[in-house]
């Protein structure tokens, strides 16, 4: 289905934005990776993408809260793939302080890494994809891009903006072939989110499993963590041609999260 398009997907070596990238190449896509990490792991990720897919998979380390590297992504791929189709802006921290504790430049960090880069990724790519007349721009935003939790200002502020620049690129693009759509995971069990559950364990005096439970029942009605997988495959569908009239919106999957 998605064979002879090329997709970035930011964020890529490690939790959602390798369910995402996976997805993709088993579709067929070439990818180009993106992310930190050790070295060694992340070009096993690269080179078992291609050996499992038969699809290119290329890795740019760019570290996207800095603009120039953004575009300079954009651009790498463009140049090593020939042409970027598909853009997943998935990359993203989370800082966890009461407002008046909260550190300057972690709220910094936050809304650089959340919300900016994909204002710097989705401008550079842009031209190419209105040059191509097809484009699937797909921002990992959160249950928290449409509701609050305490202790989490900088990640809450920098969700919802994503999904207002999701709403007015969707406009902006409307006649063009291009769509632009925020996807809404609720807990997913990644490093992002086990980092929180340990704190929670460590804080409550609790085993790490019980604080798993404890946090999934607190917000999540299905009590199911999601997963990478279906994320992957949500984006999949926000590519196909079922799904060419969805756009400026958001997708929840959530577990019933944002329905309460
Ligand atoms: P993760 O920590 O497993 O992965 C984050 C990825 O972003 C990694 O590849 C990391 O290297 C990369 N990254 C971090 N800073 C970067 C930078 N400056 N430049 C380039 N890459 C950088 O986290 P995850 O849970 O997979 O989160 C992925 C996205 O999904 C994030 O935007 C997060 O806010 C969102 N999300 C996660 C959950 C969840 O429950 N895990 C829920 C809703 C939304």
């Amino acid at each position: 289905m998605l064979k002879g398009r090329t997709a970035i997907v930011t964020g890529s070596t490690s939790g959602i934005g390798l369910g995402i990238a996976r997805s993709l190449a088993a579709k067929g896509a070439d990818i180009m990776l993106n992310g930190f990490g050790d070295a060694a792991e992340i070009e096993a990720i690269r080179a078992g993408l291609e050996a499992e897919f038969k699809v290119r998979a290329l890795y740019n380390g760019a570290d996207l809260s800095k603009a120039d590297q953004c575009e300079a992504l954009v651009k790498d791929a463009e140049t090593r793939l020939g042409r970027v189709d598909i853009l997943v802006n998935n990359a993203g921290i989370q800082h966890v302080a009461p407002i008046d504790e909260f550190p300057p430049e972690r709220w910094d960090a936050v809304i650089a890494i959340n919300l900016s880069s994909a204002f710097h990724t989705i401008r550079a790519a842009l031209p190419g994809m209105k040059a191509l007349g097809w484009g699937r721009l797909i921002n990992v935003a959160s249950a928290h891009g449409l509701v609050a939790s305490v202790n989490k200002a900088a990640y809450v502020a920098a969700k919802h903006g994503l999904i207002g620049m999701t709403k007015v690129v969707g406009l902006e693009c409307a006649e063009t072939g291009i769509t632009c759509n925020a996807i809404c995971p609720g807990w997913v069990l990644t490093p992002l989110v086990q980092k929180q559950i340990d704190a929670r364990a460590a804080a409550q005096g609790v085993s790490v499993a019980d604080a798993g439970r404890d946090l999934l029942s607190e917000k999540q009605p299905s009590k199911r963590f999601t997963t990478p997988e279906q994320l992957g495959d949500t984006a999949v569908f926000l590519c196909s041609d079922a799904a060419s009239n969805i756009t400026g919106t958001q997708l929840a999957v959530d577990g019933g999260w944002t329905a309460q």
